[in-house]
Parts: C-alpha cells; sequence; structure tokens
C-alpha cells in the first residue's frame, strides 16, 4: 500500500514546524497535524515568550531557509551579564572574546517566528498542515505507521514525530515512562519599554525566588521572563498596571533608565520532564514531547531544535539511500545522539537553579566565588560560552552549518 505521506508529525509547535521545514525543504513528503486552529497559533494573545536562540539553532535555522524571513526581526545578543542578587561579582561573556567574533545568538519573538514558519510553509508543495485535528492514535507494524486523525481520517505513513508537547499523548499511547517533576516557581513574561539602548546585552539577575532575565529585543524594549514563587506569581502578574510596574522596576534597575512595561502579561509554571526513551516503534519524540527543562538557561527550544537537526539528518540520508525512514536501527541512533545532550542540560539547569534560587549564606559565597572564578579563567570561560551557543558536542550537519 501506497504511504499517504512519508512524515506524519504530530504537534505544530515550534519544534514540529522546524522539523516539517527541514524535511519537506529536503524533499520529503510531510503533514502536520495540530489540534489548535492557526487562526489561534498566529495570534498575538498565543504566546508572549521570545526566545534565546544560541549561535548553533541560528545556523539550523539558516540551514533551512528561514534566517531570512527572520533576520530583520532578531536582535543579536552580543554579551550576556549575570548577577547575583546585589553581589557585585558577576559573570561576564562577550561575544568579541570568541575568535569567530559571531554573536552569542538572537533573541525572536516566538510570535514572529512561528508566522514565519508557517509563510515559508505555505510555499512547499510536498508540505501540509492539518489544523485543527487531533492525532487520535497510532497502529505501527514492521510495514509503517497508520495514524487515525479526530475527523476520522487515517494517515499511511513511514515514521511519526510525537512533537505534541509535555503532556505527550503519543508518548503515553507508547508506553514511555517520564521522570518529572513541579518546580515551586511559575514565570512571569511581559515586555518592557526603556529610555536608554541595550546594546544587545542580555541581563540575568538570580534572586532568591528565582532567575530575573532581561533579553534585548529590537528597538529599546526587551523580554523580561520573571521567575517568581509560584504562590505569588498570580498576585504579581494580577496587580494593576502602576503597581506591577513598579515592583517590576524594583527588580530591573535603572541601568537602562525608565523602564515602561508594554502589552499584556503571561504565566508559565514550570516543570522538568524527561522521557525515559526518545523512540518506539515507527515513532520518535521531538522537544517538549521528549524533555521540558526549566528556562533559568533559556535552552529548552535550542534543544528542541537540535533534535529535529539530528532527526532530519538520519531520515534525509536514509531517504537518500533508498532505506526506511522508520526503521528501528535509525530510531535507535537518533535515542543515542540526542540523548546525553539532553540529559547534560537538564542537569545543569535544575542544578543551576538549585544554587541560585535562594539566599542561604553558605550557599551564596560559594556560588559568588565560582562566578568570579569562572570570570578570571578565560579558556574554561570560552568554552561555557561555547556550550551556552550550542556549538560543542557530536553536533548535526544543520548545526555545524553544512547543508542537510
Ligand atoms: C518562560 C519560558 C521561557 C522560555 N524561554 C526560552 C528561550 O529563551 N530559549 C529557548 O530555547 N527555549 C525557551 N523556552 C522553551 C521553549 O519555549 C519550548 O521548548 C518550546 O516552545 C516548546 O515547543 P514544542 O513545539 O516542543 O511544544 P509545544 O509548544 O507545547 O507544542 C506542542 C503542540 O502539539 C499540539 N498537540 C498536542 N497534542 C496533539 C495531538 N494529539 N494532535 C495534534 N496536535 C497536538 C499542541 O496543540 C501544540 O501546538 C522557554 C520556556 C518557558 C516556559
Amino acid at each position: 500500500m501506497r504511504d499517504d505521506v512519508e512524515l506524519l508529525i504530530a504537534g505544530g509547535g515550534l519544534t514540529g514546524l522546524l522539523l516539517g521545514l527541514a524535511c519537506a525543504g529536503a524533499g520529503l513528503s510531510v503533514a502536520v497535524v495540530d489540534r489548535q486552529d492557526p487562526s489561534a497559533l498566529l495570534a498575538d494573545s498565543f504566546d508572549g515568550r521570545s526566545s534565546a536562540i544560541g549561535y548553533g539553532s541560528h545556523q539550523v535555522l539558516e540551514g533551512i531557509g528561514l534566517w531570512p524571513r527572520l533576520a530583520g526581526e532578531a536582535e543579536p545578543i552580543l554579551e550576556i551579564r549575570v548577577a547575583d542578587d546585589n553581589s557585585p561579582l558577576f559573570l561576564h561573556y562577550d561575544h568579541r572574546e570568541l575568535e569567530t567574533g559571531v554573536p552569542l545568538g538572537y533573541i525572536v519573538e516566538n510570535r514572529i517566528l512561528r508566522r514565519a514558519l508557517i509563510d515559508r510553509l505555505e510555499s512547499i508543495p510536498n508540505f501540509r498542515l492539518l489544523a485543527p485535528l487531533a492525532v487520535d492514535s497510532i497502529s505501527t507494524s514492521a510495514l509503517g505507521a497508520t495514524a487515525l486523525l479526530s475527523d476520522g481520517r487515517q494517515m499511511r505513513t513511514r515514521l511519526v514525530a510525537a512533537a505534541d508537547g509535555r503532556s505527550s499523548p503519543l508518548r503515553l499511547a507508547a508506553g514511555i515512562r517520564t521522570i518529572e517533576w513541579r518546580y515551586p516557581q511559575t514565570s512571569i513574561v511581559t515586555t518592557v519599554r526603556h529610555e536608554r539602548p541595550h546594546f544587545g546585552v542580555a541581563v540575568e539577575h538570580f534572586m532568591p525566588a528565582g532567575p530575573f532575565a532581561i533579553l534585548p529585543m529590537t528597538g529599546n524594549r526587551s523580554s523580561i521572563v520573571w521567575t517568581e514563587r509560584a504562590e505569588l506569581a498570580p498576585r504579581l502578574a494580577g496587580l494593576s498596571d502602576a503597581a506591577f510596574a513598579a515592583e517590576l522596576a524594583a527588580r530591573f534597575g535603572d541601568f537602562l533608565g525608565n523602564v515602561e512595561p508594554i502589552g499584556p502579561r503571561w504565566m508559565y509554571p514550570l516543570t522538568l520532564l524527561l522521557a525515559e526513551e526518545y523512540v518506539s516503534t515507527r515513532l520518535a519524540l521531538v522537544g517538549e514531547a521528549a524533555h521540558t527543562i526549566h528556562p533559568i538557561a533559556g535552552q529548552g527550544l535550542n534543544l528542541g531544535i537540535r533534535d529535529i537537526a539530528a532527526l532530519a539528518e538520519l531520515v534525509i540520508d536514509a531517504r537518500r539511500l533508498g532505506l526506511d525512514i522508520g526503521a528501528d536501527s535509525l530510531l535507535w541512533h537518533y535515542q543515542q545522539w540526542r540523548r546525553f545532550d539532553t540529559l547534560a542540560l537538564a542537569a545543569v539547569t535544575d542544578g543551576l537553579n538549585r544554587l541560585f534560587s535562594n539566599s542561604l549564606a553558605p550557599i551564596r559565597l560559594a556560588r559568588d566565588a565560582g562566578l568570579a572564578v569562572v570570570n578570571r579563567l578565560p579558556p574554561l570561560k570560552r568554552l561555557l560560552m561555547r556550550d551556552a551557543m550550542g556549538i560543542v558536542g557530536d553536533l548535526p550537519r544543520l548545526v555545524r552549518g553544512e547543508p542537510l
């Protein structure tokens, strides 16, 4: 029997759409199924976040032909300053300290990324976005997979990618177990306009309740990720405009002059989730379906982008050789490739959050000394900078700046 599509992707969040573009752009027939209405996905009210995209992820977006649509609306990150509450010791990353001189990364608004993806995908004839529809179930065999969609339609395919988010119904149905816990923290996300330019400097202040991040956006704007105790966050987010602006200014400081919140406030309860397996028969998990990590280092989407770069490479190579793109051996290779990166980042982000989100004096002394030591050891600092840029380890071709 003929397949309806070679690759079926459940979930049209950023990860699912990026995988769709990487594979459809390389000639595969691809369908993305999402249960949300596309007009809701594209509404300004859908997702208030901006993403810090590391330089390695930028290479992927360039390689799949998306960057020209984003470049004018992405702000380069030239420096990162990490400060521990009011301590004078801080860690300072500067892109000029690296021999390449490229930006450490970029800040891109999620709504702009989503819009660029959908616009680009609309021009690819071998791509289909099926929405609003859910993938209700999949049945798999050695020969292929069949997905049952919520309108009763059945779609035959070689491989199903579950990009269906942290509660991934497909992961649950496949019986893949997870390690997960909820952080006692919620992030409040909003945008501010400030009097003075930020010059591409991202700032992270560690406060006892959690990190307060200031991410440079285009114009004199910054995206705020303000992590607070879970029980306090709704009260803060619900304050009047004037009271909210005062609380925010107290944390922001005056280094950029007057600061004015613009636009809505969003809240994101924080969790950690790691799938014990990333694959099952003819099924591969990507993005938050496989891992959800603390946003302390702005790395969740970057991990998902490395997932899709790795999976797309394996799938495209297999297809060029006339091999089965849903074969167990390919899926096993994908899992082996992605596991270490994910576990390492989950452990580092969880550890950083535990180390910095408290005000115990001895811990504070030790961590401030640690920041100062890293700051004075250029080779170690350069390694950490490259790690934050997502350009360390066994990297997929797209991350290395090579074509698929
Ligand atoms: C406060 C905060 C700040 C962050 N900042 C950064 C940052 O600076 N840099 C960074 O790299 N990362 C960051 N992240 C992480 C990043 O936002 C996420 O990793 C990313 O958005 C996850 O995308 P996803 O596509 O994997 O999942 P989701 O966005 O959850 O998408 C899943 C999609 O699947 C669909 N779906 C679910 N079930 C089905 C079904 N059965 N059938 C069809 N469709 C289905 C849903 O409708 C949804 O559209 C941050 C996260 C938070 C919480």
